[in-house]
């Protein structure tokens, strides 16, 4: 019998992305009530962005009744190769099977973050809990001792209240909240842009790609990644080129012929250019209202750390929250959350999104030299193979949050 949470007015969640649904759906399975405010009319109309899921979130994706539903609709990646430049030989090869006593799932799933989002509505849509309210905006809210009100305006521009005990924004990097609480987003901007294609073509005629493949380059290094569908390609963007010129159709088409010659021409879907920023929220709460996922802390995307470090804080702020609210425990277990994913998202997330980027790009000869080697140590000691798939497949970073005070 679902037990329903004490607290009479709901959690207020703006975003209905893959972080503000799977917090949906943690506190609903507590009994907590919900109502999640999404501005878009159709939540699949937009962009697919990250298509790697790591095994803890394949993990909690489980826990929320997900997994089973997504991995029909994903690849399973066991392995991940680098690659140097065009060399017809990996660098390093790494297989999650070193993770078998680690996790349940010892593989990534190649899964886009449509996908989880589509899932999570249809469950979110059959839970009486959970009201998912979209073509809805956050415009403003205020707070006192003991709830939120949060103004929105619907699609026809009439605007409404909804009081709730508790606004998490779950509403990507620019959210509203953040801004409105006036949080630092600390952290710093790449200056060169990356540029991002899905291609419909096969890579593997020329090379024994994998379903991840990090190809290091001073000049020209690449993300390729195969979607269900199409190759996901992750390339450098100079900082001084005109955006217009980048993406232009010829150009694109040069660049993909440098990076692999067929003397054909390319299938390229889509298309997009954008500047990484590697940020933290200066502090995860103000009174009532918390940030989680990209409201709270963005990183490259080279590691594939997004969406899944946003769906590790939503499933332990909704373990907490539903805690506090069934009275199990007192609102400072709130700082617990903040502590625990704050960490992660510095001394993990943005290490590593940081150090990626970096080894993708190294062109000092002698540095470039000692992370290959370093590269090749990892991958052909079994200890150390573990050590780097723990900390890559974000293990690492749970486990170490979990032990956070
Ligand atoms: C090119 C690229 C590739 C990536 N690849 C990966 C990857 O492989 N793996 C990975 O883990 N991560 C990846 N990421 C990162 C990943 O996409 C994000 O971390 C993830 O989508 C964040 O989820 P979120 O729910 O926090 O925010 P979002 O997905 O941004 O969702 C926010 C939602 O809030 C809504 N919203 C915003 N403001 C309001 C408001 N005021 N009122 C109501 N609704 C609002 C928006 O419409 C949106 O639906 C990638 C990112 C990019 C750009």
């Amino acid at each position: 019998m679902m037990i329903t949470s004490r607290n009479n007015k709901p959690v207020i969640i703006a975003g209905a992305g893959p972080v503000g649904l799977c917090l949906s759906l943690a506190l609903a399975r507590r009994g907590v009530r919900v109502v999640i405010v999404e501005r878009l009319v159709d939540l699949l109309d937009q962009v697919r962005r990250a298509g790697t899921i790591h095994p803890p979130t394949l993990e909690m994706l489980d826990e929320l009744g997900l997994y089973a539903k997504l991995e029909g609709r994903g690849l399973k990646a066991p392995l991940m190769h680098y690659w140097n430049g065009a060399d017809s030989e990996p660098i390093a090869v790494f297989d999650h099977a070193v993770l078998k006593d680690d996790v349940r799932f010892p593989f990534a799933l190649q899964c886009d973050r449509l996908k989880v989002v589509e899932e999570a509505s249809k469950v979110v849509a059959t839970l009486d809990l959970i009201d998912l309210r979209t073509a809805t905006e956050m415009i403003d809210f205020r707070q006192d001792a003991d709830s939120v009100t949060v103004t929105v305006k619907s699609q026809d521009g009439a605007t409404e209240e909804i009081t709730g005990c508790y606004l998490v924004s779950c509403e990507g990097a620019h959210s509203f909240a953040r801004k409105a609480c006036d949080i630092e987003f600390e952290g710093f901007a790449f200056p060169d842009r990356t540029m991002t294609l899905s291609v419909d073509f096969d890579f593997n005629v020329q090379r024994d790609y994998s379903y991840r493949n990090y190809i290091l380059d001073p000049v020209q290094w690449a993300n390729l990644f195969k979607w269900t569908d199409v190759w996901r390609l992750v390339l450098p963007a100079h900082p001084d080129e005109d955006p217009d010129k980048l993406l232009d159709d010829k150009v694109i088409a040069e660049q993909l012929q440098r990076f692999h010659p067929t003397g054909q021409p390319y299938n390229v879907v889509s298309k997009s250019l954008y500047t990484v920023h590697q940020r933290v929220a200066k502090a995860f709460r103000a009174g009532r209202v918390l940030l989680a996922g990209d409201a709270a802390h963005v990183n490259s995307p080279i590691g594939a750390m997004g969406m899944n470090s946003g769906i590790h804080d939503a499933v332990n702020l909704g373990d907490k929250l539903a805690r506090v609210l069934n009275g199990e425990a007192g609102d400072d277990l709130l700082d617990l959350y903040v502590r625990q994913r704050r960490h992660a998202a510095i001394v993990h997330i943005q290490a590593m999104t940081i150090r990626n980027k970096r080894l993708m790009a190294e062109g000092e000869p002698g540095a470039r030299k000692e992370r290959h080697d370093e590269l090749r140590r990892s991958a052909d000691d079994p200890g150390k193979a573990r050590e780097f798939m723990l900390r890559a497949s974000l293990i690492q970073s749970v486990r170490d949050a979990a032990a956070v005070q």
